[in-house]
């Protein structure tokens, strides 16, 4: 008789709501294409102030590792044995490695972006940044881009949560040598000229608002400006379609996505998917 292992490994995501979040098809795209039969990521729907709850199960079904998202990426710091240095300046962990019960948080979104803006041919060292958004894609992009040696950060967020912005600049100012600037977005906010990087981090342009974009002058954007949306789906957002029309490079938020869900790969198996397998499954899912 052959050998038989019928042991699920679990991965998965735990968020509220769970049911719109893509993980599922990428990562069990990449594990199919790595061999990785008995593996299984799980979209499993924990209503907030259940994490713990959560992470006791997780614990007891060895689960490997588990992605958080809303609203749990800042709750989940509190059943965390180690932090990686970047998730805690960002503040929040998406991603939490299990290790014989040894849980490990990181934060792959920005690490997702660095690569995407490395890919592109660009090198954040001392370049002046622009970030619309201070929630917690901004967070993380923010910090990965600090650390990264950005020379200067703008930060423009609606003043309906003054303290989200004055929290991450106050983080930025304390753990990296950025300088930073606040902006409070009121009116149609006009790029300073000498913008090297303007990125959109806010949730504005998600399916199923595809019509929506940030409300900036996109007569200041120019072709000097690379610029990157973190709206993974659409592809091509009302953004990034204005953005090119100026002449501007432009990258999607579906590859800093991808990125970050093979990073997550990599720290659960020790492998190395195929970003092509999983850019294709997402590309199908969401078309
Ligand atoms: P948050 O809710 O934490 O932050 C959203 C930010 O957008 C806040 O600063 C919010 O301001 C701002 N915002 C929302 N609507 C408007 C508006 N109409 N005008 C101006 N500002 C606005 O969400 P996240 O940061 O976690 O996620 C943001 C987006 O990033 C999501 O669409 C998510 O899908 C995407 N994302 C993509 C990733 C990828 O790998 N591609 C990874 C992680 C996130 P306020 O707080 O005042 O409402």
């Amino acid at each position: 008789m052959k050998e038989q292992d019928y042991l699920d490994h679990l991965v998965g995501v735990f968020g509220h709501p769970a049911a719109e979040n893509p993980g599922v098809v990428i990562q069990e795209a990449a594990f199919r294409a790595l061999g990785l039969k008995n593996w299984r990521f799980l979209t499993i729907d924990v209503d907030p102030g259940k994490l713990g709850d959560a992470i006791v199960g997780l614990k007891a079904m060895k689960f490997r590792g588990i992605n958080c998202t809303i609203p749990h990426k800042i709750e989940a710091l509190k059943y965390i044995d180690k932090l990686a240095p970047s998730a805690r300046l960002i503040g929040a962990v998406n991603t939490i490695i299990n290790d014989g019960g040894l849980l490990t948080g990181e934060n792959t979104d920005g690490q997702g972006f660095m690569i995407a803006l490395r890919d592109a041919g660009i090198s954040p060292a001392g370049k002046k940044v622009v970030v619309l958004g201070a929630g917690g894609a901004a967070r993380a992009v923010c910090v990965e881009l600090a650390l990264a040696g950005a020379s200067h950060l703008t930060i423009v967020n609606i003043p309906r949560d003054m303290a989200l912005g004055e929290s991450l600049i106050k983080i930025l100012k304390e753990n990296t040598a950025v300088a930073v600037d606040y902006v409070p977005w009121v009116d149609a906010y006009k790029v300073p000229a000498g913008t090297d990087i303007l990125v959109n981090a806010t949730s504005i342009g998600l399916y199923p608002n595809v019509d929506a974009k940030p409300n900036i002058d996109y007569d200041t954007v120019t072709k000097a400006m690379y610029v990157q949306d973190v709206i993974p789906n659409p592809a091509f957002t009302p953004f990034l379609r204005e953005a090119e029309r100026r002449g501007a490079r432009w990258q999607s938020g579906m590859r800093m996505l991808i990125n970050q869900a093979a990073l997550n790969i990599t720290m659960w198996t020790g492998l190395e998917p195929d970003k092509g397998v999983m850019l294709k499954a997402f590309e199908e899912a969401v078309s």
